[in-house]
């Protein structure tokens, strides 16, 4: 069955409580009763053999049981809660005896005591629901005659009285303290429920888009502000990616729609008859064409690259050949721009890299340097070691990146303005795809770049 978090505390405390409660005090009364018990009896045994000390002092005396002596004693022998001792001779036959004056009705059994008459016998009826006791009395080692003591059992004892209104006193005790308890547990479960049950309302909310919700929601408990704090962590790097996945939307709808209106005016304008379809304008349009495959082609190699925390294989890699290679592979299109493209590439650089990523990262610089360099400008690929790790650096002498524009042009579709008003200018993906594939390796890219002067764009791999 399933229940609240408030409601299964709640049934835990009470079921602690009710355990203690009732386990810890039928405990202490059972102890006490044990012990007043034993304390009882053992004062009562002393106070009988102190009254036969009494009695065998007073035969000792004259030799015989002198009645004067024994009539003064009037009773001074019976001690709680003994409340009848009869001394009778060897024979049986009664000398004496002394009793407690009860109230009357007062305890239990004494009026029985007020109605056995002079001489009775203990063994009467209902006395045996009393506490009897005999013992004999020497004199000279002589047995002189035994004493009888009837004493009121343990539970009309002062102790026992005691006890028994002890016990119903706890039972009240008990009563309340489950009462108090129980409130204090609902209180407690109240108290440590709501947090949790605001956490999950701050989740469900997030759940539904509203990522701000209970943006202030706190907790004293640490682990509950652990989990607020993941789950604020978790909301934030949701929105970011809800973020991206809108932009990302918006920016490729922008992108297409410039090619795709293009062919169609084109196409429009060959179906109204106001273009004649001339070789050149087929060739336009075409190419309008061509530069939407390519987009594709590029938001497909980004979605596969970025996906690449997973799809990576790292191997031991010869970063100083890969670079002159990738360098190599330019050379004609940089011989074809009349731009230079120096290598200072320190040889033997070893790395554990996905080489044909890693390879296009650098040729995403490469060809980023030869479209924004002017012709006679040039370009240095450099690569090397620094601090432990390997660092591919591609510096031009082109047409720099504005302040403004810095922080962006890693990401999707970002384009400055410059490049976009240049024909030879791409879709604002090549540098988005390098960043995914050094992140992948764990590594960084940062750009530096002064307008009008060039840009210098710097892959940092560790080498760990
Ligand atoms: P694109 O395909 O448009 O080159 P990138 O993602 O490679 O897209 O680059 C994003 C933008 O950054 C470019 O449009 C350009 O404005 C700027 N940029 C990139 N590399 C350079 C560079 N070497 N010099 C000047 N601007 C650059």
């Amino acid at each position: 069955m399933k229940r609240s978090i408030r409601t299964q505390m709640l049934i835990q405390y009470v079921v602690i409580v009710i355990i203690c409660m009732l386990v810890i005090p039928a405990g202490i009364s059972k102890l006490l009763d044990r012990q007043f018990r034993l304390f009882s009896s053992d004062r009562l045994l002393e106070d009988q053999h102190e009254a036969v000390r009494v009695l065998e002092e007073i035969y000792g005396r004259e030799g015989y049981w002198d009645k004067s002596a024994l009539s003064e004693l009037r009773g001074d022998i019976l001690r709680w809660p003994m409340i009848h001792v009869a001394l009778y001779d060897p024979q049986g036959a009664l000398i004496a005896e002394f009793r407690r004056p009860m109230r009357h009705g007062s305890m239990r059994g004494a009026g029985m005591i007020n109605n056995m008459g002079e001489g009775q016998n203990f063994a009467g009826n209902g006395w045996n629901e009393l506490a009897m006791s005999e013992l004999p009395v020497f004199s000279n080692k002589k047995l002189a005659g035994k004493v009888r003591f009837l004493s009121l059992p343990f539970n009309d004892s002062r102790e026992g009285l005691f006890l028994k209104k002890f016990n119903s006193h706890m039972k009240y005790a008990i009563g309340l303290m489950l009462l108090t308890a129980v409130i204090i547990s609902f209180v407690m479960a109240n108290v440590i429920s709501r947090p949790i049950l605001n956490v999950s309302k701050m989740a469900s909310m997030i759940g539904k888009g509203r990522y701000h919700a209970d943006e202030g929601l706190k907790s004293d408990i640490i682990e509950l502000q652990i989990l607020i704090d993941s789950i604020k962590r978790l909301a934030s790097g949701l929105e970011e990616q809800e973020e991206l996945r809108k932009r990302l939307m918006s920016d490729i709808a922008h992108e297409l729609r410039s090619p795709v209106a293009i062919i169609k005016s084109h196409l429009e304008a060959f179906e109204d008859g106001v273009w004649e379809p001339t070789g050149e304008r087929i060739k336009l349009t075409v190419e309008e064409i061509d530069r939407l495959s390519k987009m594709i082609a590029e938001i497909e190699r980004l979605t596969s690259v970025e996906s690449a925390d997973n799809g990576i294989s790292l191997e031991s890699t010869d970063m100083s050949s890969l670079a002159e290679k990738a360098a190599a592979t330019f050379d004609p299109l940089y011989r074809s721009k009349s731009v230079v493209l120096k290598r200072e590439i320190e040889s033997n650089v070893m790395l554990a890299a996905d080489a044909g990523r890693i390879r296009q990262a650098v040729e995403n610089l490469l060809s980023n340097a030869l479209r924004y360099t002017d012709k006679d400008g040039s370009v240095t690929l450099s690569l090397g070691r620094s601090e432990g790790d390997v660092y591919i650096r591609v510096t031009d002498t082109g047409i720099g990146i504005p302040e403004k524009d810095l922080p962006y042009i890693f990401e999707r579709f970002y384009r400055t303005d410059k490049s976009r008003t240049r024909s030879s200018g791409g879709i604002g993906i090549g540098l988005a795809i390098t960043k995914a594939i050094v992140e992948a390796h764990r590594g960084s890219v940062k750009a530096e770049s002064r307008e009008g002067e060039g840009s210098t764009f710097t892959i940092t791999l560790p080498s760990a």
